[in-house]
């Protein structure tokens, strides 16, 4: 096995053994490549959310956040060119019975000879590619007849376009302005895997970004500047990450230039987001489909009139969990003991501080519920845990990313102090009981 396979092996099930993330429908043998955050993934998702929704609409003046719905008129995905061009070519072997994407052919492994070079498919008998389109398809109101089909939605993005004017308006903004979404799509993906890396429901955190036409590429220079700086405020290493130009047969129907930002997962540089400049395709469309003016009029200079382009940054929330959680992943041995400990970055990590009484009596666990109740009182979102010596205490916190320890021990009510413990130099310090919300919260920034 190889040790990438391994890592992935491994870290899928830490993600199961500390309550990160599931399959889905476990009991019933699993749903392919579906799958649940647990009670700590759906904290370091909601941390990820949040780094996200911060930098790109709390702290800026020049974007919007929207919650568009899922369920869209179906003229949208007409004009959007996802009815007609939305696709991805098929591959069928009709030896192993195995799927490919025809553009992926040459990376595949051959599932009945996975001894072969990627890419190796002789003596297997291969079908010509055939288009197949990714939008899952459903049924509005009770009739399954086709007036009623409708589709989910595959990306985010064309709910900000379709409120261009909405937001616009409402909001007083004028262009260059951006409009954020964070919000779930859906994908009939021909081959989902690698755990959380390609999945047929997933969550994306898109930004549509309009300005005029001229000023895109300089827009779409400084978009990508500040998503590369995004992802490393958030600690992943920036050796691991890298830009991808798409040559112009990667290009998207929509694009005039687009971006990928690669992490190094343990299967390869993959795309991670992508940054795009999508012209101003999407709303000339939505103009000659609607009826409707998208035209954006200079409200200086009322003679000024056009159709803005669109620079879009698009992220999967589970892809930064992904490579937040293969990049803190780290083996080591401490004290003659093998360690797995998750080096989070703290804004990331699910729980902040663990406090433990070092055994259930002489007031320790009394101590110990005070100081839990003052981190709950300070929105710190903490973890108490009295079960087990103190050292397999630790280990669990080391697998949950749990960045600090804080230990009430026989000293501790004596003399009002208490250690902390640090999960990465693992250096212990003493510190006074009454200032340990004050000096954590200090720690966390
Ligand atoms: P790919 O070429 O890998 O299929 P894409 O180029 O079609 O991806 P975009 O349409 O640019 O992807 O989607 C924007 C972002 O949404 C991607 O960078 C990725 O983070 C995320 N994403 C797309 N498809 C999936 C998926 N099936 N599962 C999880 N995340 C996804």
């Amino acid at each position: 096995m190889s040790n990438s396979s391994d890592l992935m092996e491994k870290l899928v099930s830490l993600c199961k053994r500390r309550g990160f993330i599931f399959q889905s429908s476990e009991i019933y043998g699993g749903t392919g490549s579906v799958w649940d955050y647990g009670p700590l993934g759906v904290e370091l998702q909601r941390n990820v959310k949040e780094a996200w929704w911060r930098s790109m609409v709390l702290e800026r003046d020049d974007v919007e956040g929207l919650d568009a719905a899922i369920l869209m008129h179906p003229r949208v995905w007409e004009a959007s060119g996802h009815v007609s061009g939305f696709t991805d070519p098929l591959i069928d072997c009709r030896t192993c019975k195995a799927r490919f994407r025809a553009d992926q052919m040459e990376s595949a492994l051959c599932p009945r000879k996975p001894s072969r070079k990627p890419g190796e498919h002789t003596d297997c008998e291969l079908t010509e590619p055939r288009l197949f389109n990714l939008m899952f398809k459903t049924f509005m109101g009770p009739v399954e007849d086709s007036a009623a089909a409708i589709y989910l939605r595959p990306e985010t993005a064309q709910g900000s376009y379709v409120n261009f004017h909405n937001v616009a308006t409402s909001m007083r903004q004028r262009v260059p302005f951006g409009i954020a979404q964070i919000g779930k799509a859906f994908r009939n993906e021909i081959t989902p895997g690698n755990f959380i890396f390609r999945t047929r429901e997933f969550e994306q955190m898109e930004l549509q970004f309009f300005v005029e036409p001229g000023t895109d590429d300089e827009w779409f220079e400084y978009w990508k500047a500040q998503r590369m700086e995004w992802v490393t405020s958030l600690g992943i290493r920036p050796e691991k990450l890298r830009f991808d130009e798409h040559g112009p047969d990667a290009l998207a129907h929509y694009a005039k230039a687009a971006f990928d930002i690669q992490y190094e997962f343990p299967f390869g540089w993959q795309e991670f987001e992508g940054v795009h400049n999508r012209t101003d395709f999407d709303l000339r469309r939505h103009q000659e489909y609607s009826g409707r003016k998208q035209e954006y009029v200079d409200p200086v200079d009322r003679n000024k009139r056009y159709i803005p382009y669109v620079v879009e940054t698009a992220v999967g929330v589970g892809r930064v969990v992904l490579a937040a959680l293969v990049d803190a992943y780290h083996e080591e041995e401490v004290e003659g003991e093998q360690r797995v400990v998750m080096r989070l970055h703290p804004r990331l990590a699910p729980v902040k501080v663990a406090v433990l009484p070092l055994v259930k009596k002489d007031g320790m666990p009394e101590m110990a519920e005070r100081i839990q109740k003052s981190f709950r009182a300070a929105g710190i979102n903490s973890f108490y845990d009295d079960s087990g010596s103190i050292g397999k205490r630790y280990r669990r916190l080391d697998e949950a990313g749990t960045p600090f320890a804080i230990t009430v021990d026989g000293e501790s009510t004596s003399a009002n102090t208490v250690t902390v413990r640090d999960r990465d130099t693992l250096h212990q310090e003493r510190v006074s009981a009454d200032g340990i919300v004050e000096y954590i919260l200090g720690r966390l920034r």
